[in-house]
């Protein structure tokens, strides 16, 4: 037999090698390998297993470093479809795609245990063990040359425990001990004191406790009784009780919000929806819908049913939610009602949880997995069910390298794995109602909100000052003032939006106009009020407050705009009565902050909740009748032909959390450019008439969805360098366009261009982008020059980033 293996290098392309006898029984896909690779020895995954052909220098594979597969054999595919479409080596892709700590190349040490010491000095053992087990005994944490094979031989005796290096505390399973009865005995002639009296007062319930389970976690003894540690001791002194060593899965859910009841029946749009998706899983293939259902239409209840019905089909499902909160969220409410087979999985658990809980599932001890973007990876072996919530949300794209989407490659996983994907948003992206629209996806609509409900009314003001009073800066209008007055009297709940961080936006100099700004990024620094500090949003670079003029050094700077922090404070000001609280990513660095605040609210213990586009995601809060949006038009200002796309969605979405209870709500959106046909339409509810005027705008411009676009940057500390190598890359790609006569000019290259945030991180930066209509010569065009481009610039201390389908372009 022949393995053919991705490495972990920054090479295109799978490795073919030979499989020695004594490592054929564990050599299974998924599972990490050792392999000659030059002059080296690298790790590498095995992604397939061919018959043995009669090659010529085809090398063996030097040793397997996993008894258990680490991903599914389906998933293979769908590793390797990603690795071409974002040109990205697939060793690279399934690294990234593994949780971290679970590194391609594990350094495993070994330690040996009390058994193993004992058989150190058995000469029952044979000689080639005893040799082994000496020099692990010798050399504590360091990895022995023989074959893992034969360590894990040794593991599975219990005479070692196999460990890898990188924190070895934190990843890996958690061990626990044990308590339980001896093999034989019987608790009815302990309890008739065959075995001596039966001295402390709760020595019978004691005894009970332990032999009424198989096995009890000596925390949870310790736990119930007081003295259970001297009990646990004396009874496994008698022989009556013994101890052992196990793992178990650290819990990572705390508990949050209570759910709402489980309905008793659905309403009939929601009926509809589910009846479509039972269908598609009944055909147990591939097929996308989109569900379209405005918010508060109850989209939740219908992902819940569908996943039940997936389970009961006892296929597996993943449900994506795009922010860690919105996936705590969810998960109580999952959890609630289908218990232990459900997992959380997302970057916000620690490296052992996320260990742990990706073991679940590639054994298949999962049914359901929540999380956010990186669940996408989920290895789930018999995946039936992919619900991507708010499939609208750019929190999906990942902005490091490998930089994929994950709702495209949600869509691609179900194609590969054969199952259904459902694609639910409120505001669905123009990519996917494209696909609507061209019936490449089902859509399944939800147009009212549960038991009709209103959607809420919603009222602009325009904040553009009068002519007299130019320079001032009023935060809050009077109209939006007076309606949280109400709101506060009535003792209703208040969500206000601001989509800015910090306190005051920019500190300029009255003089001559100049900004203090980061000195690696070139962008204005922000106020941050409860630090005093001046901080830089992009590289976390900050100063102290007491500065003077970087160009003529005048020392009373102006202070202007503003960001949540400052808001929270006027806030205080204003209503000191009021119970405030402030979520964005300064106030929820810290774990469990986020659920917190949330909870809080939840319970109604805050009466205003001011936030970023955090709070303007998925969630139901029926006490909420008033939300603000404080300024409108931030998101147009970004250089992006998303600009209005964003706008809308964010607009829809903070709305939408207005009136989800009885009581009806109302929106009032503060903005400089009422006119913008974004705000407009979000201020109709109008998605359709957004959508069309939206498409009509892409498709004049040639942006996504009438074309694909690749974002090539490149990055040096040289700025000179860096220039050099974008244009020499422009170059390179336009002589290969001109090579190629006829399809040469279905792609165009733009730029090169310096970067619209030219400098970031100390790093200058230039970008070419490359738009065409046809993906897949473009992708052949990449793997032309990427691959090569990038060792070249890389000996010139250039970096050389490629974006397919970009969503920043800052
Ligand atoms: P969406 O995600 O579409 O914005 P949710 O799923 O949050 O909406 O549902 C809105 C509210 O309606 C929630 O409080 C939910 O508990 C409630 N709800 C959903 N379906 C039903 C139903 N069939 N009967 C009663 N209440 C429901
Ligand atoms: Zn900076």
């Amino acid at each position: 037999m022949h393995l053919r293996v991705a490495v972990s290098l920054p090479v295109t392309g799978t490795y073919t090698y030979a499989l020695p006898e004594h490592l054929k029984a564990g050599a299974l896909v998924g599972c990490r390998v050792m392999v000659p690779f030059g002059k080296r020895r690298i790790a590498g995954f095995i992604l397939e297993q061919t018959p043995a052909s009669p090659q010529e220098g085809v090398k063996e594979i030097a040793d397997l470093l996993d008894d258990e597969p680490l991903f599914t054999e389906k998933m293979v595919p769908f590793f390797e479809w990603m690795a071409r479409h974002y040109v990205h080596p697939v060793g690279q892709v399934i690294q990234a795609a593994l949780p971290a700590g679970l590194n391609a190349n594990p350094l495993k040490t070994t330690v040996l245990t009390d058994k193993g010491i004992e058989a150190a000095n058995d000469r029952h053992v044979a000689l080639e063990e005893r040799r082994l087990l000496e020099w692990i005994a010798k050399h504590p944490g360091r990895r022995p040359s023989a074959p893992y094979a034969q360590l894990v031989r040794l593991r599975n005796k219990g005479w070692i425990d196999i460990r890898e290096k990188d924190r070895p505390a934190a990843v890996g399973p958690l061990m626990r001990k044990f308590v339980g009865p001896a093999p034989g005995q019987a608790l009815q002639p302990l309890l008739d004191g065959k075995m001596g009296a039966l001295k402390a007062k709760n020595e019978a319930a004691f005894l009970e406790t332990i032999f009424h389970a198989e096995s009890t976690l000596l925390s949870d003894i310790t736990a119930c009784f007081s003295n259970g540690g001297y009990l646990v001791k004396k009874w496994v002194g008698r022989g009556v009780l013994e101890c052992g060593s196990g793992a178990v899965y650290r819990n990572p859910t705390g508990g949050f919000i209570s759910p709402p009841p489980v309905p008793e029946g659905l309403f009939e749009q929601q009926e509809h929806a589910l009846k479509a998706i039972r269908g598609a899983l009944n055909k147990n293939a591939f097929s996308t819908s989109l569900l379209f259902g405005v918010t508060g239409s109850g989209k939740t209840e219908v992902y819940y049913r569908a996943v039940k019905h997936a389970l009961s089909q006892d296929r597996q499902a993943l449900l994506m939610v795009p922010e860690i909160s919105l996936a705590i969220y969810i998960e109580g409410l999952f959890r609630n009602r289908l218990g232990d087979q459900v997992a959380v999985y997302h970057s916000g658990l620690g490296r052992g949880e996320r260990y742990d809980q990706w073991m679940r599932m590639v054994r298949g001890e999962v049914n359901l997995v929540i999380g956010a973007r990186s669940a996408l990876f989920a290895p789930l072996p018999r995946l039936g069910l992919i619900i991507v919530d708010e499939e609208h949300d750019s929190a999906y794209k990942q902005d490091m390298s490998p930089r994929y989407q994950a709702r495209d490659l949600a869509v691609v996983r179900g194609r590969t794995e054969g199952a259904t994907v459902v694609l639910g948003s409120g505001t669905p992206s123009v990519q996917s109602y494209h696909n609507a629209v061209l019936n490449r996806y089902h859509l399944l609509s939800m147009p009212e909100r549960i038991e009709r409900r209103p959607l809420p009314d919603i009222q602009v003001v325009d904040m553009k000052p009068p002519e007299d009073k130019r320079g001032e800066q009023t935060i809050l209008s009077p109209l939006l003032l007076e309606a949280m007055g109400e709101n506060l009297t009535q003792g209703d709940q208040t969500i206000l939006f601001l989509n800015r961080r910090g306190f005051h936006r920019l500190f300029i100099c009255p003089s001559c106009g100049e900004s203090v700004r980061c000195p690696n990024c070139e962008v204005a620094l922000t106020h941050h009020l409860k630090a005093d500090r001046l901080t830089c949003h992009y590289c976390g670079y900050s100063s102290r407050t007491r500065v003077s003029c970087p160009s003529c050094k005048g020392a009373t700077l102006k202070t202007y705009g503003f960001g949540t922090e400052k808001l929270e404070q006027a806030l205080n000001e204003q209503f000191p009565e009021a119970r405030i609280a402030r979520m964005d990513t300064d106030s929820t660095r810290r774990k469990g902050q986020a659920a917190r605040i949330l909870k809080q609210f939840a319970d109604r213990e805050t009466d205003i909740l001011v936030g970023t586009q955090m709070i303007t995601k998925g969630y139901d809060f029926p006490g909420v009748t008033l939300v603000g949006v404080v300024a409108a038009d931030l998101s147009l200002t970004f250089p992006d032909f998303r600009a209005g796309e964003r706008t809308f969605q964010l607009l829809s979405q903070v709305a939408g959390r207005s009136g989800r209870g009885s009581r009806g709500g109302r929106v009032i959106v503060q903005s400089f450019n009422s006119d913008h046909y974004a705000i407009r339409m979000a201020v109709g509810h109008d998605y359709k008439g957004f959508f069309e005027k939206e498409q009509d705008l892409r498709e004049q411009l040639g942006y996504p969805p009438f074309s694909h676009l690749a974002c090539l940057r490149l990055k040096g500390s040289d700025k000179g360098r860096t220039e050099k190598a974008a244009h020499g890359m422009g170059e390179s790609l336009r002589r290969i366009l001109d090579g190629w006569p006829k399809r040469g000019r279905e792609i165009h290259v733009l730029g090169p261009i310096e970067a619209p945030l030219p400098k970031l991180k100390g790093k200058y930066r230039q970008q070419l982008l490359l738009k065409s209509g046809n993906a897949s010569l473009m992708r052949h065009l990449l793997e032309r020059v990427v691959e090569r481009s990038r060792r070249q610039f890389r000996s010139e201390g250039v970096h050389l980033v490629v974006d397919v389908d970009p969503y920043n372009m800052s």
